[in-house]
């Protein structure tokens, strides 16, 4: 079979069916240049396999983000509930504030 070196760009026959090369170390006949032999669907296997891992990796990404995201709504959600509370706090006290004034004003007369 005819195989085409990716260094000197040459191309030279090497006896030999595309099956039994698979995986297995070229030379060059030219310039020695040494490479792993990968047939077009060997090549487009690793590729799918690549895709694959490089889609889990985004999958991860986002779910990490995701996460992230979540905390931060979570401990949004949190400061708002302990701001609410303070809120309620403070109208109770300004309630009774109001209402000892009104009972002041009330002994006065
Ligand atoms: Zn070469």
């Amino acid at each position: 079979m005819i195989l085409l070196c990716k260094n000197c760009k040459k191309k030279f026959y090497l006896h030999n069916d595309g099956t039994e090369l698979e995986g297995k170390i070229i030379e060059c006949k030219f310039c020695s240049q040494k490479w792993l032999y990968e047939s077009k669907t060997k090549y487009l296997e690793n590729r799918l396999v690549d895709l694959n891992n490089e889609l889990d990796n985004t999958v991860s990404k986002i779910n990490l983000r995701k996460k992230e995201y979540q905390d931060k709504i979570n401990q949004l959600e949190d400061d708002l509930q302990k701001k609410k509370k303070k809120q309620q706090l403070k109208k109770k006290l300004q309630k009774k504030i109001y209402k000892f004034k009104k009972q002041k004003k009330k002994k006065k007369k």
